[in-house]
């Protein structure tokens, strides 16, 4: 009995020893890792570029410098999150035409990565979720941190640029904001202050009417605050013209909030 308790007593001791040096190794070595990209950021190759310039159109109006930031951004993404596929497709067009949405959302940002999010599933199309016991086209949760994505959905946010849906950013959103839930830097202060201030708009009752008589903003929008935000940024990217001119003043707030204004891209 008494070897039996020893062997115990050495086994968590071996097991606690090892805990405490791992963390700090751990620590050190993404805090390397994060030192190196920012000191020589990663450089993109030619072929990965012209995929990017060929699926993502926020980079293609970017300035080169810009574009540099943006291609070592991408890099960074692919490295540290996963990727994983459902019996569809998965390539690098595919995985920088993700990546490129989610580093168009936090351009604005220093804070630029999701830190609640490490992998990414993509399904050919709609997928039966045993969890919800419904299709979905996409979703993120934040326990697992983790987004799945439809395939298709997700290129037709791509392709079709002004009808207001945007899978990619949609998901992205509701990413970064628990991202941002989780983080004090200034960016994450910022974001979530605003989006403190554009939710007053959800509750409301006459600035919510306002918003539902100008039919601007799908349903979905008004089912909580989580698809307002992640409805109102695929507003905000693909037709911000007309956000501003509907809502000038929520406009603004989107611009302090991402700390980026798609109008001065075009
Ligand atoms: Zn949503």
């Amino acid at each position: 009995m008494d070897e039996l308790a020893s062997f115990i007593a050495i086994t968590l001791l071996i097991i606690s020893l090892l805990f405490l040096v791992s963390v700090p190794i751990i620590i050190a070595y993404n805090y390397l890792s994060w030192l190196i990209d920012s000191l020589f950021p990663p450089k993109m190759d030619n072929k990965k570029r012209q995929i990017l310039s060929n699926n993502c159109s926020f980079y293609n109006k970017l300035s080169s410098d810009d574009k540099e930031i943006f291609e070592s951004r991408v890099l960074i993404f692919l490295k540290d999150i996963s990727f994983s596929s459902k019996k569809a497709i998965l390539n690098n067009e595919v995985k920088l035409t993700v990546v490129g949405v989610a580093i168009s959302l936090t351009f604005g940002f220093k804070d630029w990565g999701y830190s609640r999010l490490n992998r990414i599933i993509i399904y050919p199309s709609t997928y039966y979720s045993k969890i919800t016991k419904n299709k979905h086209k996409g979703e993120y949760n934040p326990g697992f941190k983790l987004i799945v994505f439809s395939w298709k959905d997700f290129k037709h946010g791509i392709r079709y640029e002004s009808d207001n849906l945007n899978l990619g950013l949609h998901e992205f959103t509701h990413a970064l904001y628990f991202s941002f839930l989780k983080s004090d830097s200034n960016d994450a202060c910022r974001f979530i202050e605003n989006f403190e201030q554009i939710i007053v708009y959800l509750k409301n009752e006459n600035l919510k009417k306002q918003l539902l008589e100008a039919n601007y903003f799908r349903d979905y929008a008004f089912k909580n605050k989580y698809e307002f935000i992640a409805v109102l940024i695929e507003h905000f990217f693909e037709t911000p013209s007309v956000f501003k001119d509907k809502f000038p003043s929520m406009y603004e707030i989107m611009v302090r909030m991402l700390n980026q204004n798609p109008l001065q891209l075009k």
